[in-house]
C-alpha cells in the first residue's frame, strides 16, 4: 500500500523541541513546514508498547485522531547485542532521573553491564529510528531505519547527544560525538528512516 502527503504543513507528533526542529529541516527543502503537538495543545500519549514501531504508532494515530490531520511520529533508541537488544525502546528510560536524564550515567551503566556479562569485544550494537505517518482514517506508513557499529569505553567526543559518545559507526574509527553532525545526519539511522518514508509518501 503506498499513501502519499500531498499538503504543506504536516503535523509532528511530538513534543521535544529538538525532534521538531530536526524534522523541520529535513522537510524544508521539499516546500513543508512542520507543526508541533504542543503547539496545538495536543497531550503527549503513554508509550506503552515493547517496539518501537509499536511506540511509534501510538503517538502518531493518536495525533492523527486528535486533529483529523496527517501525523509523523518517530521512536528510537540503541541496541546491544552482549545484553539482548537492551536498552532498546527503554533506551531514554535508562537515563532517567529524578532530576533530569543523564545519559552518562546510562552508558557507564551499559558499559558495566556488558563488562559483567564477560562479552567478547568488539561490543556490536546499533541504533534504531522507525518512523510512521498516521492518517486520520487509521491508516499508516511505517519506515525504518539503522546504523551498525560497536560501543566504545571509554566514551569518546563532546558533539551530538544521547549514546553519541559510546558509538562508533562501522566503516569509522570515530564516534558519532567526534563527528561533524551534517556526516552524522548523513549516515545515521534516522537519515535511512527517513529516505525510506520519503521515497514511500513524499516523492
Ligand atoms: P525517544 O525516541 O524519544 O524514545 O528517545 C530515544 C532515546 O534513544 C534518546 O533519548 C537517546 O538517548 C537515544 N538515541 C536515539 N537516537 C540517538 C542518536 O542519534 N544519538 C544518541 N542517542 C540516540
Amino acid at each position: 500500500m503506498s499513501l502519499k502527503f500531498s499538503g504543506d504543513r504536516l503535523l509532528i507528533a511530538t513534543h521535544n523541541a529538538g525532534k521538531l526542529e530536526e524534522m523541520g529541516q529535513l522537510f524544508r527543502p521539499r516546500g513543508i513546514t512542520v507543526v508541533g503537538a504542543a503547539e496545538l495543545g495536543l497531550t503527549e500519549p503513554e508509550e506503552t508498547e515493547t517496539t518501537f514501531v509499536g511506540n511509534a504508532r501510538i503517538k502518531a494515530h493518536a495525533a492523527a485522531k486528535a486533529t483529523g490531520l496527517p501525523a509523523l511520529a518517530d521512536d528510537s533508541g540503541i541496541e546491544v547485542d552482549a545484553l539482548d537488544g537492551a536498552p532498546g525502546v527503554y533506551t531514554a528510560d535508562w537515563a532517567e532521573t529524578p532530576e533530569g536524564r543523564d545519559f552518562l550515567m546510562a552508558m557507564r551503566k551499559t558499559h558495566n553491564l556488558i563488562a559483567a556479562s564477560d562479552a567478547a569485544k568488539p561490543w556490536r550494537a546499533r541504533f534504531c529510528a522507525t518512523l510512521v505517518l498516521a492518517w486520520p482514517d487509521g491508516e499508516d506508513v511505517v519506515a525504518a531505519g539503522t546504523v551498525e557499529g560497536t560501543l566504545q569505553w571509554p566514551i569518546r567526543g563532546a558533539q551530538g547527544h544521547g549514546y553519541d559518545p559510546m558509538f562508533q559507526p562501522d566503516g569509522y574509527d570515530i564516534t558519532f560525538a567526534e563527528m561533524a553532525s551534517a556526516e552524522k545526519n548523513r549516515i545515521s539511522h534516522r537519515a535511512d528512516a527517513f529516505a525510506k518514508l520519503i521515497t514511500a509518501c513524499f516523492d
